[in-house]
């Protein structure tokens, strides 16, 4: 295993040096509200970590606690001391990688083997679906039920009706912009691209899909740094000939956009790229900066929504506020639930490999999801969406799939 280098040790110690241990961050950790442990906390994860870069002995429970923080960054909204805690846990976990046993390494591996490479994920999704009906219960709940194969499905279902793309008035006036499939989503909701693009060709937009492939935040989250640096690379050569001519990169998966933003500190210690990273976080954009005057689809549709806001949309990307008007402006009525800061438990692979705390977390999230009149849970994430809908008794949908362009 690779040494840590050594600018990321120091920039792991400057970031932990700015904490005062004040404590505001545990009142809004979903993992320490759990838990209740100071070890399940920012503060406590941050002397973990910390120990462990000083050379002190590390102990198994180092990692578990490491593990079980699921990167929501609702601690960086709340620090009044701006700690950056996302990279601080990020560059741990690399430190903290070789700790792991044997067998979970291999769970990790082959998890990073077949997750984020998108026909071996959906091959692997066709398989299950196959034998879900033999398998225990406990192994048939993870494997996601086709929900649909186009917005036809829920129409047929009475959930949207799906009107007319608009002529071709206007058309091509907004420029062209590029559609990330990212890894799984096509397998999972092919609707969401699918409502993308229409929702982009509404709005004057030539759409041009790119190669599906993952971004690296699945192996990040695996703690397979340099597997997440490489996918990293391989993207940004691909998408190289349009960044380099300014045209902009839709991401409607907000946990891949907030990683593909941080590709200039993935990758600043890489001199053929970093300068390169930089740039293009500037040119990956969420749908909703792009796209005005939409309706919703059928005005019998539900009116009242709740939005529940991704960990990555809210304390990642800071753009929860611009979905949720973009869904008023279409006439949708919006709340979101109390708590709406927590965690509903899904990132990335954790609701697989923490299984317990993110069921834990789901129920709590959709007790509050479902309290209120609404008759829908909308949200901006893949994976936020498969967990919650595994369990939800309201139809849980992008919100990108509510919407339509104002003809
Ligand atoms: S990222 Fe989330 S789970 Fe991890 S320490 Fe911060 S608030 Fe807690
Ligand atoms: S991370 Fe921020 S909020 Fe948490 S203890 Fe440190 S300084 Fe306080």
């Amino acid at each position: 295993m690779a040494e840590l280098h050594p600018a990321l040790r120091a920039e792991a110690q400057a970031i932990a040096k700015r904490c005062v241990h004040c404590g505001f961050c545990l009142a809004t950790c979903p993992t320490f509200q759990v838990v209740g442990d100071e070890r399940d906390g920012p503060r406590g994860r941050i002397d973990l970590v910390t120990a462990a870069l000083r050379g002190e002995p590390i102990s198994k429970e180092t990692l578990v606690h490491l593990d079980r923080c699921l990167s929501c960054l609702a601690c960086e909204t709340t620090c009044p001391s701006g700690v950056r805690y996302g990279r601080l846990a990020t560059i741990g976990r690399e430190y903290l990688e070789k700790e792991r046993s044997p067998m979970g390494r291999l769970v990790r591996r082959a998890m990073g083997w077949l997750m984020p490479h998108p026909r071996r994920f959906a091959a692997a999704l066709r398989l299950g679906r196959l034998v879900r009906p033999v398998l225990p219960a406990v192994l048939a709940r993870m494997i996601p039920q086709p929900r649909h194969h186009g917005l036809a499905a829920d129409q047929a279902q009475g959930i949207v009706a799906v009107g007319p793309t608009p002529a071709a008035a206007g058309r091509h006036a907004a420029g062209e912009v590029l559609l990330f499939h990212g890894c799984v989503q096509d397998a999972l909701v092919p609707a969401i691209n699918e409502a993308t693009t229409t929702l982009l060709h509404g709005a004057g937009y030539v759409v041009r899909d790119t190669r599906p492939q993952c971004c690296g935040a699945l192996p990040l989250h695996l703690g397979q740094a340099e597997d997440a640096r490489q996918m990293a690379r391989t993207l940004l050569d691909h998408l190289q000939p349009d960044l380099e001519k300014g045209i902009r990169c839709v991401v409607n998966a907000s946990g891949c956009l907030a990683h593909m933003r941080d590709y200039g500190a993935l990758l600043a210690q890489d001199a053929c790229y970093a300068a390169r990273a930089e740039r293009a976080a500037g040119l990956f954009v969420e749908p909703a900066q792009l796209l005005q005057q939409l309706v919703r689809r059928d005005p019998s549709a539900p009116r009242h929504i709740m939005l529940h806001a991704p960990c990555t949309l809210q304390h990642g990307l800071h753009e929860a506020g611009s979905v949720q008007r973009l869904l008023e402006e279409a006439g949708f009525t919006v709340a979101q639930p109390a708590e709406a800061h927590l965690c509903c438990g899904a990132a990335g692979p954790y609701a697989i490999l923490e299984r317990a705390m993110a069921q834990s977390l789901k129920a709590r999230k959709l007790a509050h999801l479902e309290a209120g009149e609404a008759s829908m849970i909308v949200t901006a994430n893949i994976g936020c969406l498969i967990h919650l809908a595994e369990g939800a008794h309201l139809p849980v949908r992008h919100y990108l799939e509510l919407l339509q362009p104002k003809p």
